[in-house]
């Protein structure tokens, strides 16, 4: 391509800036739900949304990787009620070296095989793995919200739903114009899913 990439773009700065581009693990369109779907797309944290945070570190390993409680029955039943479901995750520790893009698919097959067990299923993957200041889609920017929208053409923001811990999740949902539920510890995933779908009968 010849263009050299310019880490943050320096302003003024002539000639050709490429951004780094989210990664998007999954089909390069996603399909529309079926007719009465409550929602266009519901979008998922990843750590400490829907599995244990490390601490001051990231999952590396597949084995690392443990689900909080109820979540994996959460996103089943998001599945069962034919809601197109996006994680949507900041992966830092790969533009630090700590893991590469081999090892993050090693630890979301993991992620879904156990999110499989009760019938959940994520539809797509996107992933900011670069620094601080080096992108458009690190949370709380919105790249990674916005590359889901452009996959999902069909889909209007007011539609959508976003699930996680942080402001850093809500805040930039919340700008596009997207509902958003906060996880926290007494806050569960599952009560999160309640709230969007009603009380589950099974
Ligand atoms: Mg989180
Ligand atoms: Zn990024």
């Amino acid at each position: 391509m010849g263009a050299r990439l310019v880490r943050g773009g320096r302003p003024g700065h002539a000639g050709p800036v490429l951004t780094p581009s989210p990664w998007w693990f999954g089909p390069p369109a996603l399909h529309p739900p079926a007719e009465g779907t409550p929602f266009d797309l519901v979008l998922l944290d990843r750590d400490g949304t829907l599995n244990v945070r490390v601490p001051d570190d990231y999952v590396t390993r597949p084995e690392d990787l443990e689900l909080l409680p109820g979540a994996a029955q959460a996103v089943g039943r998001l599945t069962r009620a034919g809601c197109r479901t996006v994680l949507v995750t900041n992966q830092r520790g790969i533009a630090r070296g700590l893991m590469d893009r081999d090892a993050l698919v090693a630890v979301h097959a993991r992620l879904e095989s156990l999110l499989r067990v009760e019938g959940g299923r994520l539809d797509a993957v996107v992933v900011c793995p670069h620094g601080h200041g080096e992108c458009g889609c690190r949370k709380p920017l919105d790249g990674l919200f916005r590359e889901a929208l452009r996959r999902a053409s069909w889909a209007d923001p007011a539609r959508c739903v976003m699930v996680g811990d942080m402001p850093s999740d809500l805040e930039p949902a919340g700008r596009l114009g997207m509902r958003t539920e906060r996880v926290a510890v007494d806050r569960p995933v599952g009560d999160a899913v309640t709230r969007l779908l009603g009380p589950s009968g099974h």
